[in-house]
């Protein structure tokens, strides 16, 4: 966990915010009408059973035409249903129907009336469709519920980037999320950078990978007893693929007969058991955040300022060999504590067993518990986390969208599943592809009659979720701010009486977003990047595994391609030569495909070469701590690799009459060689990050 005043700093506005909203909130909760009960499963990819038929186009459907009813939308309680705005509407008060254009008699701009709605794909939106549809409604933009034959501006998939096939406009989706957030690649990353910022990474549990790590878990539990017998841990079995709890179970000793029995048969990840949870009416609970991934490159990371909080049914005690079988009592899953007898379901956002997090942060504030910073450890978890995945979720994006091909932009809301422990600091439990954004929930009404309910605190939170996000991504947004700024000014010039109909409606459209509430999403990358940056090691590494793939659409680097980096890079020497170079590609390629299931490309992995670009950083500069290691090795490649493109460009300039049009091949590089790297000799920063010596070109 991160000290000190910058990171405290990081959360200051957001106990404001936070708190002010959960005042209001408890104010509200006083006045609200009981209207069904909360909760549902928090369900993941995995359990969102993909192939459910797709619905058929309809055949007679005319674009956009409105008729075309999709499943109705989902009936709120009273309190809950918005009042429509207004401002959708054009100058005259007319709603805006696609290709009938509003008549102006007094001689505006014709693009004022002519701006459309986005348009969003819902076709593929599946169990967040409810949610969608309210936000769209809520942002009067146009939905088309069965696709439509011509492009859309923003595309909502319910499971994957695959869902369908998008060459243009924005996806909620990014190409390989669901693998890397599976449990053993998210292990896998966050171990990387465990392995160059330990003190940074701690908030992960020590993990080891099932099958292959076995041995080693057994040895490393065995060595840390054997130096402290009074250490009495627990660890946690969780299949790999698996959610809702499926599958885990809790276990004392490593040698457990059923973790050996299940060895072979199903890979998993066994962790640290973090048995001094933060209790709350005696129960453990975790919190569930929504982060929106905005962009990959430049990076952009939004947290919203709510998230839920799900509640263990069982109290809490730690455990010991009579209660580890206690699911009620250990897991917070809701599908599990769902069915027990102790499960409440509760009309108020701040009781039962499912609660909104700014009720718990409300609560833990009027007992006096520093709020802000707590805040702030989550968001620099957050952040780290995803550094963590961004490497390899870079070598999936140029692979599925090769850089020069048509194909759309991505965006993607993750579900961070988060354990406070006693002492307060967060936890990393997992994070989730595909949260549930479902905003009801099946209730019994009677033995054998089934209901589905709204739900009050799902509603209040994913709605917002939903809804913020298009906001942020909308693709018309630049466009109408210009248009209500060129329009303002126009009224401006012609001395409109100020109660004119059409001075009060440029008003109105200045802000076109004013009858919304505000925005739940709150930048914290690049906001904080400066305090993170440093940690982008990994990712300026897959920049240059990225450059020598070669063939578009691959995702390992050949034998040719690994060559052509250590020559071009200059690592070659006395002490490492070709010959000796090949053997490490090979010895290392062959392991990593042993281990990993995805057996479709042969050759080296983004983790292979993270592993061979260490052990080369280790033989160069061998007194460093590593990460100094590996950020001097990295500096050294980008020098070499940035004067080979100025060399190219050169080249290309005296080559060709018209150089000034040319490009240097290969990546863009800077323009202009830097000075090189001081070799062994990096140069620590104040805030102890490693100094390059020329700029970083992924940093944004
Ligand atoms: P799943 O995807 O099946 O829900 P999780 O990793 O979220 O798997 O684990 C399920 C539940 O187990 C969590 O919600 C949490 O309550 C508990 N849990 C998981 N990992 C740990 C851990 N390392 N320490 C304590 N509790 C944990």
């Amino acid at each position: 966990m991160l000290r000190g005043s910058p990171e405290r700093e990081l959360a200051a506005w957001w106990e404001a915010e936070a708190v002010a909203g959960t005042k209001a909130q408890a104010a509200n909760e006083q006045v609200r009408v009981d209207s069904g009960a909360a909760g549902e499963p928090e369900r993941k990819a995995g359990e969102e059973q993909p192939k459910e038929p797709a619905p058929a186009p309809p055949c007679a459907a005319e674009e956009g035409d409105a008729r075309i009813p999709p499943r109705p939308p989902p009936t709120l309680p009273v309190s809950l249903v918005k009042p429509e705005p207004v401002s959708g509407l054009c100058p005259h008060g007319k709603s805006r129907i696609k290709g009938r254009s509003c008549k102006r008699s007094s001689g505006q701009p014709d693009e004022y009336c002519s701006l459309r709605p986005v348009t969003v794909d819902s076709s593929k939106a599946r169990t967040s469709l409810d949610a969608l549809k309210i936000s769209i409604r809520q942002l009067k933009w146009k939905e088309f519920p069965f696709g439509r034959r011509l492009p859309c501006d923003i595309y909502w998939h319910g499971v994957s980037f695959h869902d369908n096939d998008i060459l243009s406009g924005q996806v909620n989706k990014f190409p390989g999320m669901t693998e890397m957030v599976r449990k053993i690649t998210l292990s896998r990353a966050v171990r990387i950078m465990q392995n160059l910022f330990p003190e940074e990474y701690n908030f992960y549990p020590r993990s080891w990978i099932l099958p292959d790590e076995f041995q080693l878990f057994v040895a490393q539990v065995r060595m840390v007893k054997d130096g402290d017998p009074s250490w009495k841990p627990t660890f946690i079995v969780k299949p790999d693929g698996g959610c809702q709890g499926d599958g885990i179970y809790l276990i004392k000793d490593p040698n457990d007969i059923r973790l050996s029995g299940t060895l072979q048969s199903r890979p998993a990840v066994v962790q640290e058991y973090i048995c001094k949870p933060l209790l709350i009416d005696k129960l453990k609970f975790d919190i569930r955040l929504y982060v929106l991934l905005k962009s990959l490159e430049p990076l952009e990371i939004y947290i919203a300022k709510d998230g839920l909080s799900r509640f263990c049914t069982e109290p809490y005690q730690e455990p010991s060999p009579k209660n580890l079988h206690h699911i009620f009592m250990h897991l917070t899953n809701y599908s599990l504590n769902i069915h027990s007898g102790n499960f409440i379901h509760s009309d108020s956002t701040s009781t039962g067993s499912k609660r909104t997090f700014s009720s718990i942060l409300y609560r833990l504030s009027s007992k006096g518990v520093d709020i802000k910073k707590v805040w702030s450890d989550i968001i620099s978890l957050v952040i780290k986390t995803v550094i963590a995945l961004t490497p390899e979720l870079k070598v999936f994006y140029q692979s599925d969208i090769p850089a020069g091909r048509p194909g759309p932009t991505c965006f993607q809301i993750l579900g961070f599943d988060i354990l406070l422990m006693k002492n307060l600091k967060p936890i990393l439990l997992e994070v989730n592809a595909n949260p549930s954004m479902r905003i009801e929930h099946e209730q019994e009404l009677s033995p054998g009659v089934f209901e589905n309910v709204p739900s009050l605190v799902d509603e209040e939170v994913k709605v917002a979720v939903i809804r913020d996000t298009l906001r942020l991504m909308d693709p018309l947004k630049k466009k109408r701010e210009s248009q209500s700024q060129l329009l303002g000014k126009s009224l401006a010039s012609k001395e409109n009486p100020p109660h004119s109909d059409l001075a009060s409606a440029s008003q109105g459209n200045a802000n076109p977003d004013a009858h919304l509430p505000s925005i739940c999403l709150k930048q914290v990358f690049p906001k904080y990047a400066k305090q993170f940056n440093y940690l982008r090691l990994v990712d300026r590494m897959a920049n240059l595994f990225i450059r020598f793939l070669g063939i578009k659409g691959t995702m390992k680097l050949g034998p040719t391609g690994f060559r052509t980096f250590i020559r071009n890079c200059k690592l070659s020497s006395s002490s490492l030569s070709m010959a000796a170079a090949d053997i490490l590609y090979i010895d290392i390629t062959r392991r990593w495909n042993s281990m990993t299931v995805d057996q479709r490309d042969s050759g080296m992995c983004l983790q292979a070469f993270v592993e061979a670009f260490f052990y080369l950083a280790q033989r160069k500069f061998k007194m460093l701590p590593l990460h100094e290691q590996v950020a001097s090795l990295i500096d050294l490649c980008e020098y070499h690799l940035s004067l080979l493109d100025e060399k190219r460009l050169v080249c290309g300039r005296s080559g060709t009459s018209s150089a000034s049009r040319l490009q240097p091949s290969g990546t863009p590089q800077e323009a202009a060689p830097p000075a090189p790297p001081a070799e062994g000799r990096p140069q620590p920063c104040t805030d102890g990050a490693h100094k390059v010596s020329h700029s970083r070109h992924t940093v944004s």
